[in-house]
């Protein structure tokens, strides 16, 4: 088992992979704290955003859907 890889100093710490096997694959900087700014709005998300963005994707596969059905 080869030893985890780091992120470097002031890299965004993005993490992916499952326990054991974690990656940084984010080369971008973390400016102001231990994510850039891309991934700072998904991890720092609210779970009344997490509701509203899953509502958004309910819909949008209801719109697919319908789509489909009058096809
Ligand atoms: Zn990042």
């Amino acid at each position: 088992m080869k030893a985890p890889v780091m992120p470097k100093p002031g890299q965004c710490k993005w993490t992916e992979g499952d326990s054991g096997s974690y990656t940084f694959p984010c080369k971008n900087r973390a400016e102001n704290g231990s994510y850039c700014d891309h991934h700072r709005t998904i991890v720092y998300e609210t779970p009344e955003q997490r509701k509203a963005r899953a509502e958004e994707m309910r819909a949008a596969n209801a719109a697919a859907n319908k789509k489909r059905l009058a096809a």
